[in-house]
């Protein structure tokens, strides 16, 4: 086996360090081919998109750096992997594939497949963990069965899991001797161009394994400390930011998980703060385990009641929600951030979920959609989960009759319009009083603060107590079905 080359095939695990098929594959001594694939194809309709792909063709220019300075290059394939895996592995006479396992529903089925015919081709396939803490099917409830409420979920975990300790980069990555035929870079067009709509990522993330460690202990230096009471504030930098990193596997959730424990025996009083960081780690953790037991939470309500919800078809709104130009500032204000840097603040997330699917009637998968094209850290399961758990037809999830007021939610986390101002610029000179509710300006002070409602700045698209009555009505009739 050993001048037989081993491929290791990347995935959401774009990272050198810390990564237990790469290390597992160098020890046997063999020659490593590093591959990534871009499959459009497997994925359906949730292949990479928009945001995502601009974040991929930076973190594959770090991979691709740092293997080359390593030893053994990294190999570019575009098409369906299991055509393209197969196509490698007979080429070079490959004697095994490595890879860092994926729960997408997808990935599941198409990793069961090669499994079979790598198999019948006496190919090994060997499939390791790091995406998440634990394996999904470690983690049972009493009855055998898969949690479906978090807490529970959590206090299991807590309990039994210490997660694994992170393994070193390799010094030395054994290369074929010849280079497979490789595709370009450059040639996948991931970076956006005509228009470059890029800029504001560039300037707010720094793709890469690089990126992501230099991300984690900036966190765990600065912020960690206060992020109990600081991450609900969206104007301050007050939560980690990790969530692209860890979408692209650029760092394991355990390296997280060890760095803020290690942080908080060394800081006096920020025992709560390392507590419920490592809780939001956890929520990443169930909703990987809810999409891996329920493969249609993109889709389908995990409540089925939810199937029959009157839900408005209103192509008009959906645009003004998706351009921030509802009339309601934090929420204009959240999905202008997302536009502008491909990231937006948890609390506002939640702030604008609600708002399109309560407010506006329209079906949370519209909305999950656009997240999936927008964000840098666009995640199958954390992005169904959370759009389930803020419409009420999630496993556990918000009270669908738990409406928030935008105005009010806009004045508890954003008292002083920090948040609104930055990404409001119309309405940066509005006192802090009708900051989060323009309309209830009179005239002098608008025109002082230079905002013409209807004109530089919307009118509110729907009236808050008429689309609170509308929802609500809207649940009583669900809740009547049989
Ligand atoms: P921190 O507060 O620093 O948390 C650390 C890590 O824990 C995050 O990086 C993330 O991996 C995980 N985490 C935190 N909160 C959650 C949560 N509620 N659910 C699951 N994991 C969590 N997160 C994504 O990573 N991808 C998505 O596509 C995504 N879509 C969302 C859609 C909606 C409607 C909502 C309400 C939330 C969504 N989230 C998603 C969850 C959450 O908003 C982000 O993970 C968080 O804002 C990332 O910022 P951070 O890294 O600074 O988080």
């Amino acid at each position: 086996m050993h001048d037989k080359p081993i491929v290791l095939w990347f995935r959401n695990d774009l990272r050198l360090g810390d990564h237990a098929a790469l290390a597992a594959a160098v020890r046997t001594g063999a020659p490593i081919l590093p591959l990534y694939i871009l499959d459009d194809v497997s994925p359906d309709c949730w292949k990479m998109s928009g945001a995502s792909r601009w974040w991929l063709g930076e973190s594959l220019a770090a991979l691709s750096n740092d293997l080359a300075r390593s030893g053994s290059p990294l190999v570019l394939r575009r098409g369906n992997s299991e055509t393209e895996l197969l196509r490698l592995v007979e080429e070079t006479g490959a004697a095994a594939v490595y890879v860092t396992r994926s729960y997408e529903p997808w990935a599941v089925v198409l990793e069961q497949r090669l499994k079979t015919k790598l198999g019948e081709a006496n190919v090994e396939f060997h499939r390791f963990g790091g995406r998440l803490l634990r394996e999904p099917e470690d983690m049972r409830n009493a009855e055998g069965g898969f949690y479906k409420v978090y807490t529970p979920f959590s206090r299991a975990f807590m309990k039994v899991v210490v997660p694994a300790k992170a393994v070193r980069p390799p010094e030395r990555v054994t290369s074929l001797g010849h280079q497979p035929k490789s595709e370009r870079l450059r040639d996948w067009s991931l970076h956006p161009e005509k228009p470059d709509w890029s800029k504001g990522l560039a300037a707010a993330w720094q793709p890469g394994e690089a990126g992501a460690r230099a991300r984690l202990s900036d966190f765990v230096r600065t912020a960690l400390k206060s992020y109990a009471q600081d991450r609900n504030d969206p104007a301050k930098s007050g939560t980690s930011r990790l969530s692209p990193h860890l979408a692209f596997g650029e760092i394991t959730p355990a390296a997280c998980w060890h760095a803020a424990v290690h942080a908080g025996g060394k800081t006096n009083g920020s025992d709560k703060s390392v507590e419920t960081f490592l809780k939001e780690l956890l929520w990443r953790e169930f909703s990987a385990n809810l999409l891996f037991h329920f493969p249609e939470l993109p889709d389908k309500p995990f409540r089925k009641e939810f199937a029959g919800f009157p839900w408005r078809k209103d192509a008009k709104r959906l645009k003004a929600w998706q351009r921030g130009q509802t009339g309601y500032p934090i929420v204009d204000a959240g999905m202008r951030e997302l536009w502008t840097t491909g990231y937006m603040h948890n609390r506002v997330r939640m702030i604008a979920a609600s708002f399109l699917i309560k407010h506006l009637l329209i079906p949370w998968q519209s909305g999950e959609a656009w997240f999936w094209d927008t964000l840098v850290d666009a995640d199958l399961a954390n992005n169904s989960a959370s759009w389930q758990w803020v419409a009420g037809s999630g496993a556990d999830a918000a009270p669908y009759f738990r409406i928030f007021n935008p105005v009010l939610q806009g004045e508890k986390f954003d008292p002083d319009g920090e948040y609104v101002r930055h990404w409001v610029p119309e309405l940066a000179h509005l006192p802090r009083e009708i900051v989060h509710a323009p309309w209830k300006g009179d005239a002098d002070t608008l025109a002082q603060a230079g905002v013409k409602l209807g004109k530089s700045y919307p009118n509110p698209i729907v009236e808050h107590g008429e689309a609170r009555a509308r929802a609500l009505a809207g649940y009583e009739l669900i809740k009547k079905s049989p």
